[in-house]
Formats: structure tokens, sequence, C-alpha cells
């Protein structure tokens, strides 16, 4: 199946990309090829996806197509093993110096099989400045047959002067039927599954995808939001609380653990340490280092999940809105209606805008420095109210 298959809902971007690669493979136009692309969409809009496709394109060795997805090219790309594609998708929370020097070296090396030297940066927008004057250098001056294609959330992420010297393509949320369609292609499920899926997850493709191939995903998303509805007074809003963040931290500092310990017998390897052996004093830096990254990662990984609960909530009180405000529109929150019914029937339209804002209000202050149990101690309250 061609490579822009994988890419849903997104027909404006895909058109430019496509038309992009096709004029890449034409000798007299390749001269007047791009050499710095800039992927950009909301979270789970599939910007990594579509810059693969893309690469994928421009890599393609079919006679006609571009990016059949079939050829040996297309099938490295996607599977990350193609040697003139450097791949970086980071779960660091920042991008180094040194990787940026890495990857400046491999843009000044030629293609080994005659088509493109891509470098892929899945994650553009976590960088420092200084990190960020350094790519800027290296996008400057692209030898002729290097492309850069960066991918970022927003074009603010990046500053001003990288930005000005990539070629933008902007991704859209894919509508709710093209990622239920997905959903059904990926994983045989029935059409019902799929769009409740879809809808659930906004649109958010990882999440769609994740609400269908793990088990008792779907349920446990409803029983939260229905625990959480059900608390009555203060004292339960911070009982609850209290044990949501428990578990929460549990579970993420359970999921961490395994991999924080081999990242340290990585280094430990590298550093040509047996397991066992102390780190000496010369080299303890990195280790510090590394376990400064491990910890920034830690606090990201604690408030991710929070995050995505705001963001079900949120999507609760929205329907509830539509509800009360008698507006003929089908519910993100499909097979919600019993829950949507009650709250919608036991409270006024005014009573739910407080709710949306103060949802809103703990999103931002997420983000901060603020303790989350103080969060969503108050936002608890506020929902009782
Ligand atoms: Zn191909």
């Amino acid at each position: 199946m061609s490579s822009w298959a994988e890419v849903v809902g997104q027909e404006q971007a895909v058109g430019v990309l496509q038309a992009a690669a096709q004029a890449a493979r034409n000798p007299q136009s390749q001269r007047a090829m791009t050499h710095a692309w800039l992927i950009t969409g909301p979270p789970g809009s599939g910007r990594s996806v579509a810059a693969r496709a893309f690469v994928a394109a421009l890599q393609c060795s079919h006679p006609t197509e571009n990016g059949c997805g079939n050829c040996e090219d297309c099938r490295q790309v996607w599977a990350k093993t193609h040697p003139d594609v450097t791949d970086f998708a980071t779960e660091k929370s920042i991008i180094s110096v040194e990787e940026v020097r890495s990857f400046m070296h491999a843009a000044q090396t030629a293609p080994s099989r005659g088509k493109w030297r891509v470098i892929l940066l899945e994650d553009a927008d976590r960088m420092v400045e200084r990190t960020s004057n350094l790519l800027l250098k290296a996008i400057e001056e692209p030898p002729a047959r290097t492309v850069w294609v960066l991918c970022a959330p927003s074009p603010e992420d990046l500053i001003t002067t990288i930005r000005s010297r990539c070629r933008q393509v902007n991704l859209r949320v894919p509508p709710v039927k093209d990622v239920a369609q997905l959903l059904m292609r990926k994983h045989a499920v029935e059409w019902e599954t799929a769009y409740q899926a879809a809808s659930l997850a906004q649109s958010h493709i990882g999440i769609a995808h994740r609400l269908i191939t793990e088990e008792g995903r779907v349920e446990q998303r409803y029983q939260q939001l229905a625990d959480l509805l059900q608390i009555e007074n203060v004292g339960e809003a911070i009982f609850y609380v209290e044990e949501m963040l428990k578990e929460n931290k549990q579970q993420v500092e359970e999921e961490l653990a395994t991999r924080n310990a081999r990242e340290e017998a990585e280094l430990k390897r590298i550093l040509g340490l047996t397991d066992r052996e102390k780190v000496p004093p010369a080299m303890r830096s990195q280790l510090t280092q590394l376990q400064e990254e491990q910890k920034r990662r830690a606090v990201r990984a604690v408030k991710d999940p929070l995050d995505q609960l705001l963001v079900n909530l949120l999507s609760f009180f929205r329907d509830v809105v539509v509800m009360q405000a008698g507006v003929n529109h089908p519910p993100i929150n499909q097979g919600y209606q019993d829950l949507l019914v009650a709250v919608a029937l036991s409270s006024t339209l005014q009573d739910t805008y407080r709710k949306v804002n103060a949802i809103e209000i703990a999103r931002k202050r997420l983000q901060s420095n603020t303790s989350v149990n103080l969060i969503f101690e108050a936002l608890a309250v506020e929902l009782i109210q």
C-alpha cells in the first residue's frame, strides 16, 4: 500500500508534499528542491507519519510512483533503517548540542544510493536556543542533495530564523471519521468501535490506537469520569485526589524504573565499566547528566496522564454544554449518554460553563510548577459545587 495511505485526513498537506516529491524526481526541477521542511500539527495529528511518508516518497525507487510503500527504499524508510536517512525521535526532553553536531556531520555526507540525504528530526521543538543556532547554520547552507525535515507542534516552537528558512506544511486535527477508518483498517474492528475510539480520543491518532489495542482502556476511561462525577463533598474530593495521584505516580515510577536502569547499564557499558562497578569520580558527571535527564522525564511522565484526564473531563463538560444548550450535535463522549443526561439535568448551563473554565485553568496550572495536589483539589472542589 502507498506510503501516503498512512496519512489520514490531511489532503491539503499531502498535496503539497506529493507535488514536492514529484518535482524532486525530475532532473529539470530537482534544483528547485526546498532543502528544509517544517511539518507542524497538533499532538496526535500524525506529524511524524506525514514526515515519514514524505521521506519515503523522496527515496522511493518505484519507476512511476512516489512512495509506493513496497520497494526496498520505502520499506527501509518506514523501518528506520534506510542508509541515507538519519532519524531522530527523542523521548528526552531536550536535544543536545552533541546530537545536533552529529546531524550536521550526517548532513554533509553524500547519499549512498544517489537520491537524497535526509535528516528527519521529529521533535525539533525540543532544543534550547544555543542548539537551535547551531542547527540554523546547518540549514542555511545545505549540500545540494541534503534535505532537512523538521517536525514540531507549531511553527512558534522554533526560533524565527529557522522557521523562516523552512517551507512550512501545517497539519490539521484530522476528522473523526478519517481516524475511525484508519482504525478499522489497522485493527479489523467494527465501525462503531472504531468511531467511538476516534471520537473519545478527539482524533488524536495515538490515543485512538491505544483505546483499541489496550484492553479495558475504554471502560477505564468511562469509570474514571463516573467516579469523579460521584464525588459529593470536599472530604471525598480530597481523598479521591490523593488516591488518584498516588496511583498515577506509582504507575509511572514502575514504568520508568526498568528503562532508567537499562540506560544506566548502557552508559556504564559505554564507559567500559561492568554492571557492578561504581562509576569513578572522573566519569561521574556523565552519570549525573543522565540522572537529571531522567528526572525531567519523570516529571513529564507524571503530568501527561493527568493532563489527559483533564482533556477527557473537558470534553465531557463540553458535551454537557451542547446538551444543556439544546444544540443538535453528536457528543464526543460516545457511549456516555447516561452520565451526560444525569449531569445535564442536575445542573445549569451556567454551572457547566464555570466547570469548563475551572478545568481549563487546571490545565494551564499543570504546565507550571504548582503542586499537582493543590491543582486537583481545587478543581475537584469546583466540580462538586
Ligand atoms: Zn517505493
